[in-house]
């Protein structure tokens, strides 16, 4: 795979110090959606978007929950969306 969200993370490091406020320094950055992957006994890092729903349980007495439960769901990148080099599945 290429190295464009490493490229872009030093890059958008660099300009997040040059906008930090006077005496401010930075502690942590990093891309929000990347995460350790499992595949074919290989942990590899993987970006991914996240893919959102929302649904109403019922409860054991058939009545609907009050409040909706929220999940996301991560979708790996099968191309770089940056220079669209196919991702390697390690
Ligand atoms: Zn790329």
């Amino acid at each position: 795979m290429c190295d464009c969200f490493t490229k872009l993370g030093d890059d958008m490091e660099s300009r997040i110090k040059a906008k930090l406020p006077e005496g401010a320094s930075l502690r942590s950055s990093g891309w929000k959606q990347s995460g350790l992957f499992m595949s074919g006994g290989v942990m590899s890092v993987n970006y991914f978007i996240e893919y959102n729903a929302s649904y109403q349980e019922v409860k054991k007495d058939g009545t609907p929950k009050a409040r909706l439960t929220k999940q996301d769901f991560p979708v790996t990148f099968s191309f770089c969306p940056f220079c669209g080099v196919k991702c390697e599945r390690n």
